[in-house]
């Protein structure tokens, strides 16, 4: 995965300060971004101190060229008269940021005077920047605080790791091994709806080409690929067949999925013409290594996974394509239990996975197919799903808690996941079959509701956030709402 990205410090200003209030803002400008970058995921990148029309522009149309350049964060040292940022902003087709934010972190009580106060003005010349991007109404993220403080950094931080999920989703392609799972909804969508929005590329690839790519499959790359295994995983099982004919599955989709440059793929249980087995462990270790996966077909949930993933720690974070299979409904022990029939990503698990082979009765498995089985770990996290309203799409995101599943279940032969929905399991319930959400998402322990809020901002679709605050009442409203004004956007 190419991660090579950074991002455009572009710093307003204007000439009726003269030069050496300009060259002033200009060093410090420079100073910002090198060290903020020392505590930002991506370079921060100085650009310019813009003053004029064509100044702004100029670079903005630089900006929307560069492929390395994920975003624009723009900030006003001095005032800078915002009708001059119409026409740049106007074209503006990268994510912006606009950091409202002070040289000097203190007013310095015995300095103070009118020069001090000519140069350190971002109080009001952040106020007329961000007036214009409201006039125009620009999608953007506004971020205040010190320049040096560990809370903006963070921030800024996120934000820019959002800004790649953007970049990532506007060249993303999804390979569909088959079609959906018949008769089921919610995994469909408009993918000439979602290439416009989001930029992904979705087609299909038959399952007999998979099927010629596994038989060219050699029994070195298997042998190579089985020492990866046993040097991450604990074999739990004497069926090696199993596992060497996953490898071999792993193997050959990772061979498609990287000729035709794809970071997502879908299969389906009831389209496996030709394999002995459903990819599991050769679903699961592909997505360890940051692809997106999505069962029953479901290629909206396998883009996002892929997505979020990139969006996580080190471009491939814990974030896992995931299930609502089950509820523990106990009295003051409400609990959703996650799984799926095999393909939960090792990211998520808490110790080391153990592969297993064990029967599984849905679907076309002529073999007991071998799979990773796991814990995952407690800690606070969300779950995410893109549904598709038909004319616009919903980006719906629910805060959970994980938890250490409350009982071993030892004849359940997948990994599983345990969390505690917000505001609570019935009441969280609720609300995301109000809002329409998939038993499918994806579930991130290292991509926040934030970022998610950051990204929809920036694509441009409808965001429906699930909290400790939320009620059914209130959400039925903000949908009915939304529903209107989505209606007339
Ligand atoms: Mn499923």
């Amino acid at each position: 995965m190419n991660m090579n990205y950074n991002f455009w410090f572009v710093v307003g200003s204007q000439f009726l300060y003269g030069p050496e209030v300009l060259e002033t803002v200009e060093e410090r400008a420079k100073e910002m971004a090198q060290e903020m970058s020392k505590f930002l995921p991506f370079p921060l990148v100085y650009k310019v101190t813009a003053k004029t029309n064509k100044e702004i522009t100029d670079i903005v149309k630089e900006a929307n060229y560069d492929d390395t350049c994920a975003g624009i964060i723009t900030w006003c040292h001095t005032f800078s008269p915002s009708k001059m940022w119409i026409n740049g902003l106007a074209s503006l087709s990268k994510p912006y940021c606009h950091l409202a934010t002070q040289y000097n972190k203190e007013i310095p009580n015995d300095e103070i005077d009118m020069d001090f106060m000519n140069l350190n003005q971002a109080a009001h010349g952040d106020r007329e920047h961000g007036f214009i991007a409201a006039r125009l109404r620009m999608p953007r993220k506004v971020i205040a605080g010190y320049w040096q403080s560990e809370k903006v950094h963070k921030r800024l931080g996120d934000w820019m790791k959002a800004a790649v999920g953007v970049a990532v989703s506007k060249s993303m392609k999804v390979m569909r091994f088959g079609d959906n799972m018949r008769e089921v909804a919610v995994t469909e969508g408009d993918k000439v709806e979602v290439q416009t929005k989001l930029g992904w590329q979705v087609n299909t690839w038959a399952v007999g080409d998979l099927v010629k790519v596994m038989n060219e499959v050699t029994d070195a790359e298997i042998d190579a690929l089985m020492a990866v295994y046993t040097d991450k995983y604990d074999i739990a099982t004497e069926n090696t067949d199993a596992i060497r004919y996953q490898a071999r599955e792993e193997i050959a989709m990772k061979k498609m999925l990287d000729a035709e440059g794809c970071m997502a793929f879908s299969n389906t249980f009831q389209d496996l013409y030709g394999m002995e087995q459903l990819p599991g462990l050769a679903s699961q270790h592909l997505m360890a290594q940051g692809y997106g996966y999505g069962g029953e077909g479901d290629w909206k949930v396998a883009a996002m996974t892929a997505i979020l993933k990139v969006m996580g720690e080190n471009g491939n974070g814990a974030s896992a394509f995931m299930e609502d299979y089950t509820y523990h409904l106990a009295e003051g022990q409400e609990y959703s239990l996650g799984a799926h029939m095999l393909e939960v990503c090792p990211s998520l698990a808490e110790g080391k996975p153990r592969i297993e082979t064990h029967h599984l009765g849905i679907g076309m498995n002529e073999k007991d197919p071998a799979r990773l089985v796991f814990e995952g770990k407690a800690g606070e996290a969300i779950v995410v799903s893109l549904i598709d309203m038909g004319g616009r799409l919903r980006l719906i995101c629910q805060d959970i808690e994980c938890v250490k599943p409350i009982m071993p279940m030892p004849n359940l032969p997948v990994a599983r996941v345990m969390w505690k929905a917000m505001p609570d399991l019935t009441t969280g319930v609720e609300c995301w079959i109000t809002a329409g959400g998939a038993h499918h998402t994806v579930l991130s322990y290292d991509v926040s509701a934030e970022q998610m809020r950051d990204w929809a901002r920036m694509m441009d679709i409808e965001f429906v956030h699930i909290t400790k605050d939320s009620t059914p009442e209130k959400l039925e409203e903000e949908l009915f709402l939304k529903d209107l004004a989505w209606k007339l956007k």
